[in-house]
């Protein structure tokens, strides 16, 4: 299967060759030739069939090409250690609970497919003794979902850029006690500037003549495709628990690869009637939706932070597949806003008639879902993170503090290594070719 740049301007590259690079040359992002449907008897027999087996069957579509059975049968099987819950909240109203994995956060999952994949790509050649270096700038949770994903991966090493002092303790832990193959490396000034050191060093054609860099941000196919597979698994939990209806499903969105993977499984035959985008403050997409003009803006810091995303980069993805068609993409998918006293009051609200504590993510979704649904609708929001991951927020809103996990508090305990460093790209540099 070949992937070709939404910006049509950059050769088609294998899969292996979109992997590694991230970003096509011409900055689009990759997309698959195709987006094969399943066919009406795989539907027919989900209820019947494990994660493993739903995802497997969806993996071999986009990766059947390229990846012997076998090998993709067990990057699947490694990926899924945990599962995802369908748990009812309120009438009609389902939570997708997203937060079971190492990180407790979705983004476990396009992680840890994709560092598995990378794996097998520079693994399969002898002799191939590449170390691909991972570089990943994070205001949070991206880094600890790459930094365990890929934690212990032979030929890997990854380094972890984050702005002192401006992380959550719990998120900081989660990527400073790896150790092994994960370096964290704590910049003396904003996100932004983790960003743009990153940037500097992926287009620094020296360092990249001298070894191997690549990116693990949710541009990445094998971050991004992955994510279909629990839209499949939500419609066979719901199947299995005898409940029919139309499908909403509620996506708490910022780089928009979440609700852009759902579309693609809705493309594959997953019988979905809609989809809404919840955001936050930050609401560009909503505002494409009213006016059919998209305008990137800076992003607004916000309670749902995850979620501070002024210029989504997966919007280009839905543009390609709706062929920019504003009437088709406003058919398809709606749109919502809201404040932080929204989101705290849908946390509120939400825990005080059901006893379901949200995290300010999954409120988003959980809101638009409320009063909302037509009759013959059930709604599916995407609880993205666990709620003990932003336990100040949450203590806020519902006056209790969540509880925190076992494997969180795991983390809490262990020792904390960071590289210090100034936030100048030629630091990072210096540094990089140290550490080759
Ligand atoms: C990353 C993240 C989101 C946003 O997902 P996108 O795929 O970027 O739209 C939502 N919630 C949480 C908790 C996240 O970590």
């Amino acid at each position: 299967m070949k992937y070709y740049s939404t910006n049509r301007k950059a050769p088609e590259v294998t899969l292996e060759e979109a992997v590694l690079n991230g970003l096509a040359p011409d900055r689009g992002l990759y997309m698959p030739e195709r987006i094969g449907r399943l066919p009406q008897s795989f539907f027919d027999g989900i209820a019947g069939m494990t994660f493993h087996e739903i995802a497997s069957a969806v993996a071999r579509e986009f990766f059947g090409d390229d990846i012997p059975a076998e090998v993709l049968d067990g990057i699947v099987a490694d990926t899924l250690s945990f599962p995802v819950p369908v748990v009812k909240v309120d009438d009609s109203v389902y939570s997708l609970e997203l937060f079971h994995g190492p990180t407790l956060a979705f983004k476990d999952v396009g992680a840890r497919f994709m560092a598995r994949l990378l794996r097998y790509f520079i693994g399969r050649n002898e002799g191939d003794s590449r170390t691909v270096h991972v570089l990943v700038a994070t205001s949070g949770d991206t880094g600890s979902a790459v930094a365990n994903g890929f934690l212990g991966v032979e030929g890997i090493k990854v380094h972890v850029l984050y702005p002192k002092g401006k992380v959550s303790p719990i998120q900081e832990c989660q990527f400073t006690t790896l150790g092994r193959n994960i370096t964290a490396i704590e910049v003396d000034g904003t996100f932004d500037d983790c960003q743009r050191m990153v940037k500097s060093a992926f287009m620094d054609r020296d360092l990249n003549g001298r070894m191997f860099l690549t990116s693990a941000n949710s541009i990445n196919v094998a971050r991004f495709l992955p994510q279909a597979f629990y839209y499949f698994e939500a419609y066979a939990r719901l199947r299995r628990m005898g409940i029919d209806g139309e499908l909403v499903f509620s996506v708490p969105s910022g780089n928009f690869g979440n609700i852009t993977a759902g579309l693609i499984a809705a493309r594959m035959g997953l019988p979905v009637k809609r989809f809404i985008a919840a955001n936050n403050a930050n609401d560009v997409f909503l505002e494409y939706l009213r006016t059919g003009t998209y305008n990137p803006r800076p992003s607004i810091p916000t309670m749902a932070n995850a979620m501070d995303v002024g210029d989504p980069s997966n919007f280009a993805r839905i543009l390609d597949m709706y062929s920019a068609d504003h009437d088709r993409i406003s058919s398809c998918i709606s749109g919502v806003s809201y404040t932080d006293a929204h989101i705290a009051s849908a946390m509120r609200d939400c825990y005080a008639r059901t006893g379901y504590v949200l995290d300010p993510h999954g409120a988003c979704g959980y809101r638009s879902l409320c009063g909302s649904l037509q009759s013959g609708e059930i709604g599916v929001f995407l609880e993205t993170a666990h709620p003990a991951k932003f336990t100040d927020t949450v203590k806020t809103a519902i006056g209790i503090e969540p509880e925190l996990p076992d494997r969180l508090k795991a983390f809490m305990s262990g020792t904390r290594h960071t590289v210090p460093m100034a936030p100048d790209s030629e630091a990072l540099r210096a540094y990089l070719i140290e550490n080759d």
